[in-house]
């Protein structure tokens, strides 16, 4: 059984037991931040289905457009038909994402799920160069298919699918060997170096904040390094934005105003705005190069999706206020969470925007928090291969008010543990 928590899990015994995270009661509903059970208790959630619904649980317009769009038979899965709602998302996309950002880049939509973003990325940095090795970074988390998993650096995830896949050089993220060594300067001398015998790599796949990882957050400087590089070798850079993007770490893109823009952006979680399963790659008009069918799936561009995912652009990106709220809460989770790991002795926060957390230095030390933060009133869980590290990942639009409860709950476990 999970630490920290005495009673059984609640769950069916026909559920295969890979799951990740189990909270001993039945959810029946929920709104917003709040998350509701069977016995009429509420919780604070942050977790937001691990950034995916960072505009909160049952956003009212979202839920009425997508009712009116079942309710007037319209196309509800078109595969790569040219459909209304597929058209007006495209159009809503360009106008209010791309063009202010000056990025002029194709929308791919790749299935349903991140790793099928990842995997389009990976498989279209090969074709565009012709090479077959992709850079990844320790401690990234990219997916669970085999490609995906290949770029991810986290042995504890790899693990279940035996030796992962040849083809994939894991280098050390920003920090990893501690804070002075120059790890883009070791990248340098091993891939741009005439010397050194190793080949020019397709591609560099990167979190600007590692999600799973343990909430590492590269600085600038860094991304806009290896960006550089990348660009020097002729590779592609590539960055995986599916939990840092959507506003949770920057604004819409979790890259903007660090100086440069990736050739590929793999998008997923929050995109389509209240939790449907919906992915896409952004790709550079010049490396938009696969012919017909030459990759595809079944699931590409949902309907549904595409509904709410424009309705979410409209309500939240048309102006800068929800960008600045958010900003505004980010500085304030940075403060409380500075507080919260004060008081327990070795601990130091990590994170940025409105990815924060708090390592805790052991994870069963978080697991206790995280279990006690639940038995009053807060659902809060650890970053997926660090879990030492608290990590706290609210919807966007919490209240104020209530992100204060929720921290005050966080407080109040760390004070006591
Ligand atoms: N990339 C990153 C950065 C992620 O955090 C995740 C999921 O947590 C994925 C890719 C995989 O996305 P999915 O679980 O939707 O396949």
């Amino acid at each position: 059984t999970r630490p920290g928590f005495a009673g059984l899990y609640a769950r069916r015994e026909s559920e295969a037991r890979s799951y990740c995270r189990s909270f001993p009661v039945e959810f029946v509903s929920a709104r917003n931040a709040v998350m509701t059970d069977s016995e009429g208790r509420d919780y604070v959630d942050f977790l937001a289905g691990c950034s995916t619904l960072n505009y909160g649980h049952n956003d009212p317009d979202m839920k009425r457009a997508l009712i009116d769009h079942i309710a007037g038979d319209q196309v509800a899965h078109g595969l790569d038909m040219h459909t209304s709602a597929k058209s007006a998302f495209l159009e809503t996309f360009e106008r209010l994402i791309l063009k202010p950002r000056e990025m002029d880049h194709k929308v791919m939509f790749t299935g349903p799920t991140g790793a099928n973003a990842v995997e389009a990325a990976m498989k279209l940095a090969r074709k565009v160069t012709g090479r077959q090795n992709i850079v990844a970074f320790t401690n990234g988390f990219h997916g669970m298919t085999m490609g995906a998993l290949s770029g991810t650096g986290a042995a504890g995830k790899r693990a279940g699918a035996g030796a992962p896949l040849t083809g994939v050089t894991h280098m050390p993220y920003e920090g990893a060997f501690g804070k002075d060594a120059d790890t883009l300067a070791q990248m340098e001398m091993m891939f741009d170096n005439p010397s050194s015998g190793v080949d020019a790599p397709a591609a560099f796949i990167v979190e600007t904040v590692q999600g799973e990882g343990g909430l590492n957050a590269a600085s600038p400087e860094w991304l806009s390094g290896v960006a550089a590089l990348a660009e020097r070798l002729g590779a592609l850079f590539i960055v995986d934005d599916i939990q840092a993007g959507i506003g949770r770490a920057g604004g819409f893109f979790s890259f903007e105003g660090m100086g440069f823009t990736p050739d590929l952006v793999t998008m997923a979680k929050s995109l389509s705005g209240m939790g449907l399963p919906f992915a896409a790659l952004l790709i550079r008009p010049e490396h938009d190069i696969w012919k017909p069918a030459e990759h595809n799936g079944t699931f590409r561009g949902n309907n549904h999706a595409f509904v709410t995912a424009r309705v979410a652009l409209e309500k939240f990106w048309s102006d800068d206020a929800f960008e600045a709220e958010t900003r505004l809460k980010g500085a304030y989770l940075a403060d409380r969470l500075e507080a919260i790991a004060a008081v327990v002795p070795g601990a130091r926060t990590k994170g940025r925007g409105m990815m924060r957390g708090v390592d805790m230095g052991s994870g069963e030390l978080a697991a206790r928090i995280c279990a006690a933060c639940f038995e009053n009133g807060l659902i809060i869980e650890t970053s997926g291969a660090h879990d030492e590290v608290v990590k706290v990942l609210a919807p966007l639009t919490i209240p104020r008010e209530e992100l204060a409860r929720g921290l005050d709950i966080l407080e109040a476990a760390a004070h006591r543990l």
